[in-house]
């Protein structure tokens, strides 16, 4: 009889998404004349930018003559995409990264989930709480978890770090041995920002216990601040030690068009293996490589008008982000985030639980944000509100929100 992968029947159902959903229906169902906004998915709405697509259409005739149609291409990505990457995304930034050391693919969802691949299912892992969930259930799947216990919402074998304003959003460095650590900076969903002492406390953890960081800097582009590592090898000993993640995404609108790239440097080797080659074996075995059409599209954020206008796009997240947070805290609302990142982090009025909260702005304002709960425990007593939405609909959603809380 086939067996399947009995750690699949341990894993809680995906409950958030589809729990905001069915609320919204329910109330949309019998209020048909609410005009909702949405406020919680955090999923881009601008389109590509017109270098991209240019690029693009470009692709799509290369690939209509003999001379210059591409079949399989290089699993790693093509070499003009990730020269543009370590060129631009690095070493113009002082930070030593070579080509062969970045790996094209579909999105930071897929690397980030199957990085455990190259890892043995005996480490430790840790996460921050709240957390993006694709780090957890990946490890749960590989049997790296232990048990999911309903009571405290977590897995047995999982260390969580508690990541909340009392902490200043930085998680404490363990007290337990951990083996592999992710870190998310700018953070989902709290939006916040780890510094370069703090990140330079993780990588000195990390470099003195064989450990390895999976730094996902997905949303870099909306660092604004100075003294904010926009990537891990910005910190002395990190390619010892880490694994950088980053995502076209939310750069330039590839959440559709899909494309990320990952960082595995030479440098990190664990159990006397590269994990760089090791990852290349991974990569040339599961994965035929991201198109040709998207890398073209992905390389023309690289070129000088490219640049200026995914600045543009990101300049229109960026003020909706400062809407909600000046919005907010003008409502008298506890707010992080924002600053550095499309997510603004709100902590509920009057000590209300986050679903609670969720459904008040639901009801009374029809304005959608998403439950901080859903995202581990230490996300109670929060809602995540994104910057992704129409500009006009950012500023009417604000309007409602802060009217509904006068009335508190
Ligand atoms: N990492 C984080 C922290 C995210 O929030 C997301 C998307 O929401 C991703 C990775 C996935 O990015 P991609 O669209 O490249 O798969």
């Amino acid at each position: 009889m086939a067996k399947v992968n009995e750690n699949y029947q341990k894993l809680p159902g995906s409950y958030l998404f589809s729990e905001i959903a069915r609320r919204t229906a329910e109330y949309t169902e019998k209020n048909p004349e609410a005009k909702m906004i949405k406020m919680g998915i955090g999923d881009v709405t601008r389109p590509l930018a017109p270098a991209v697509i240019e690029a693009m259409h470009a692709a799509v005739d290369d690939m209509s003559k003999e001379e210059t149609f591409k079949g399989y291409g290089p699993e790693q990505g093509y070499d003009f995409l990730r020269n543009a990457i370590a060129e631009n995304d690095f070493r113009a930034h002082g930070v030593q990264i070579d080509d062969d050391e970045i790996f094209v693919s579909d999105g930071a969802k897929s690397d980030t989930g199957n990085i455990g691949d190259i890892l043995s299912v005996d480490n430790k892992v840790a996460v921050c709480d709240p957390v993006y969930p694709v780090y957890v259930d990946t490890n749960a799947m590989a049997g790296r978890a232990g048990d999911y216990d309903e009571e405290t919402q977590g897995w047995t074998n999982i260390h969580y770090m508690p990541t909340t304003a009392e902490n200043g959003f930085s998680p404490a460095i363990p007290d337990e041995k951990v083996d592999v650590i992710y870190l998310c900076s700018p953070n989902n969903p709290t939006g916040t920002v780890l510094n370069n002492e703090q990140l330079k406390a993780w990588v000195d953890y990390a470099n003195a216990n064989d450990a390895i960081i999976m730094f996902d800097a997905a949303y870099e582009r909306f660092i604004s601040e100075p003294n904010v590592p926009h990537s891990i090898y910005e910190i002395e000993g990190a390619k010892t030690c880490a694994i950088e993640f980053r995502s076209f995404s939310k750069t330039a609108g590839f959440t559709g068009a899909r494309c990320g790239y990952t960082v595995v440097p030479k440098s990190l080797v664990r159990d006397g293996q590269s994990l760089h080659d090791m990852w290349n074996r991974r990569q040339t075995t599961k994965f035929n490589g991201a198109s040709y059409i998207i890398e073209r599209g992905a390389a023309a954020i690289y070129t000088e008008e490219g640049k200026k206008q995914i600045e543009e796009t990101l300049d229109y997240y960026r003020n909706n982000a400062k809407v909600i947070k000046d919005g907010l805290e003008s409502a008298g609302l506890e707010v992080y985030g924002a600053v550095n990142s499309p997510y603004v982090w709100c902590k509920t009025p009057n000590g209300m639980g986050s679903w609670e909260f969720f459904g008040l702005l639901l009801e009374k304002a029809n304005v959608i944000t998403t439950p901080g709960a859903g995202f581990g425990p230490s996300g109670e007593g929060y809602i995540r509100l994104t910057a992704f939405g129409n500009a006009a609909d950012t500023v009417e959603g604000v309007e409602r929100i802060k009217k509904l809380i006068a009335t508190l």
